[in-house]
C-alpha cells in the first residue's frame, strides 16, 4: 500500500539544479561584451544601471564628502602655510674645500675665512 502523499513531494528536481550550480565560475570573456564600466570604480560592472551598488552609494555620499574636502582645503588656505625654506640658507659651501659650513661660521675648518673674502 503506498501513500499518495510521497508522489505530490517533488524533491528530485531540486537536486539536479544543485548539480547545475556547482559547475565553475563563467568565464569573463563570455559576458564583456554587454559589460558597462561602472562610472565610478571604472571597473566593469555587470549590474543593470552598469554601476556596482555600492559605487552607487558611494556617489550618492562623494558631494557630501567633495564638501567636506573643500571646508578642510579652505581652512587650511586661512592658516598661513610658512614655506619651509631649504636647509641650505644656514649653510654655506666653502670655497676653499667645498665643505659646508654653518652660514654663522666665520672661519671653515679648514681655515678659510669667510668674512675675509
Ligand atoms: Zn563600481
Ligand atoms: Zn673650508
Amino acid at each position: 500500500m503506498r501513500s499518495k502523499r510521497a508522489s505530490c513531494h517533488s524533491s528530485a528536481g531540486k537536486h539536479e539544479s544543485r548539480k547545475i550550480m556547482s559547475h565553475k565560475k563563467p568565464t569573463p570573456i563570455l559576458g564583456e561584451h554587454n559589460a558597462k564600466i561602472c562610472p565610478v570604480c571604472g571597473k566593469r560592472s555587470y549590474s543593470a544601471g552598469g554601476i556596482h551598488p555600492q559605487c552607487a552609494v558611494q556617489q550618492a555620499d562623494a558631494p557630501r564628502e567633495a564638501q567636506l574636502k573643500a571646508k578642510k582645503k579652505a581652512e587650511a588656505k586661512k592658516t598661513p602655510v610658512v614655506k619651509k625654506l631649504p636647509q641650505t640658507w644656514t649653510k654655506k659651501i666653502c670655497p676653499n674645500c667645498g665643505v659646508q659650513t654653518h652660514v654663522r661660521k666665520r672661519i671653515c675648518d679648514c681655515g678659510f675665512d669667510f668674512f675675509k673674502s
